[in-house]
């Protein structure tokens, strides 16, 4: 066998044990019984170590410097190039600061849960500080040569993305949509639905709302979990979860179009790249720009909600459902504490908040016990509000705990990206929202197959964003949608 062999044979069987792990992690989210998770633990934990074992093996970098000597296809070259990023990452960190690490996250998770129910951020103050402590020994490790610290963890999430990208992006978009704010002050806001509906009637919804949109249930499923999350277990395998609540049917539907974005740009990598490596998602940033772009941009629509008022009559057919009543209450805007329930415009200023504590953590600027307070200021001056306990504050979300820094920015990523692609769509296919209003997204997931889902990996993201947007602006795109569509519910134009 020669080299090539040798290296898509071995990455093939790494993509087996990632699928597998991913399995088990699915199932553990959605039917499995509560007395397995000690067994499940133990499961999961042998797959893990098998896989780190077998990618960080020797003759794995061996076989990586005999194709670097050599002449290559582009698609070797590509893979070559993806799996030498992920191996010298994977063999720089020492192994006992990767135990250490994953040590802190356990124990860190388990403080964070803890002091959250408590409403008491102190309890999780020293195992935050433990994990801020080896972050930033791993950003060290990890980013010799790097401009930021910040930069060697965004290449965990958003490969190609740096702090000096993104940071002048974050702030123009914090003081774009702080205006946009200031110009909707005091307007009157749209009604909410205040609508209860069956979440059986829901499930059915859904189901029929992602075959619609294009997700091939012969390669998938739908099912619901406590949080919604999309996973890819390998080619003809994607599963999506989602929720429902019975006084809140938008939410629940925005969480089954978000995660049915993720699952059909998944279902629309390329197949036949199996093997390589480059059959995976370019990043983050881009996964989440597929699941914003069907979730907000198109599933927040008039015309998607011309398209869903029948199918909502069709299951429901005692009410009535006015698709004008839905946009309008499916765009209301609102500065609020919580993160995951913020709105389309608002949303934003949420991660630009937590972008600054991060870098602000990773310059040793500020320490765990620093964070309430950095919160607090951070919250007043970008979204305009306090939380009134660490619950709905500092401890609101789970990544920290787990050692997740330089995740946060994918979200905005996602959105900035996705707003340049829907325009590009519009003037690509003129006949855009006509298709939406008749239910008909094939043309629309086409485009997205082409442009950005058969791509692979064989670029980062950000030169596959710059290969379909060309020289858009995305923070333009953006702040301009967001004036189109929200500025006229709320009767505001900008000036
Ligand atoms: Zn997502």
């Amino acid at each position: 066998m020669d080299a090539w062999q040798n290296l898509t044979a071995r990455v093939a069987e790494l993509d087996a044990l990632a699928g597998a792990s991913a399995t088990l992690d699915w199932d553990q989210q959605t039917y499995m019984p509560p007395k397995a998770a000690d067994t499940r633990g133990t499961q999961t934990a042998l797959l893990q170590r098998l896989y780190h074992e077998r990618f960080t093996a020797p003759e794995f970098g061996d076989w990586l410097s005999e194709l670097e000597s050599r002449e290559l296809d582009g698609t070797q070259r590509a893979a070559v190039r993806l799996h030498r990023r992920r191996y010298d990452r994977a063999v720089k960190l020492p192994s006992s600061l990767v135990s250490a690490l994953s040590i802190a996250r356990t124990e860190g998770f388990h403080a964070w849960a803890a002091a959250k129910e408590a409403d008491d951020f102190n309890r999780f103050a020293p195992k935050l500080q433990r994990i801020l402590d080896l972050t930033r020994e791993q950003a060290a490790a990890l980013g010799e040569g790097a401009a930021h610290p910040y930069d060697a963890l965004l290449e965990d999430y958003d490969p190609g993305s740096t702090v000096a990208d993104l940071r002048p992006m974050f702030d123009r978009l914090g003081v774009e949509i702080g205006k946009f704010l200031g110009a909707i002050e005091g307007r009157p806001h749209p009604e909410p639905l205040g609508l209860r509906l069956d979440v059986e009637g829901q499930a059915r919804l859904s189901q029929r709302v992602v075959r619609d949109l294009g997700f091939d249930m012969e390669g998938g499923r739908l099912d619901r979990s406590a949080h919604p999350f999309t996973t890819g277990l390998g080619v003809g395998d994607v599963r999506l979860t989602t929720r429902y609540f019975e006084d809140d049917v938008l939410s629940g539907l925005g969480s089954t179009i978000h995660e049915a974005g993720h699952g059909m740009y998944e279902q629309g990598l390329p197949a036949n790249l199996a093997g390589t490596g480059l059959n995976q998602a370019a990043g983050m940033g881009l996964h989440e720009s597929q699941s914003r772009f069907w979730e907000n941009f198109v599933g927040r629509s008039l015309p998607w909600f011309r398209y869903l008022a029948p199918r909502l009559g069709a299951i429901w057919p005692e009410r009535e459902f006015s698709p004008e009543r839905l946009y309008a209450a499916a765009n209301r805007v609102q500065r609020t504490l919580v993160r995951v329930e913020a709105d389309e415009a608002t949303y934003n200023l949420h991660i630009i908040v937590r972008f600054g504590l991060e870098l602000a953590t990773l310059e040793g600027q500020l320490q765990a016990v620093d964070l309430p307070a950095a919160w607090d200021e951070a919250y007043r001056r970008v979204v305009g509000v306090v939380a009134p306990s660490a619950r709905l504050g500092v401890l609101q979300d789970v990544h920290w705990s787990s050692g997740l820094f330089g995740y946060f920015p994918s979200y905005t990523i996602g959105n900035l990206y996705a707003a340049s692609f829907a325009q590009k769509m519009l003037a690509d296919i003129p006949a855009f929202w006509s298709l939406v209003e008749r239910g008909d997204f094939a043309p629309i997931l086409g485009w997205l197959r082409t442009h950005v889902h058969e791509k692979g990996s064989r670029s980062d993201a950000v030169d596959i964003f710059r290969e379909v947007a060309g020289n858009r602006d995305p923070v333009e795109d953006l702040v301009s949608h967001l004036w189109s569509r929200h500025g006229a519910l709320y009767g505001v134009s900008r000036s």
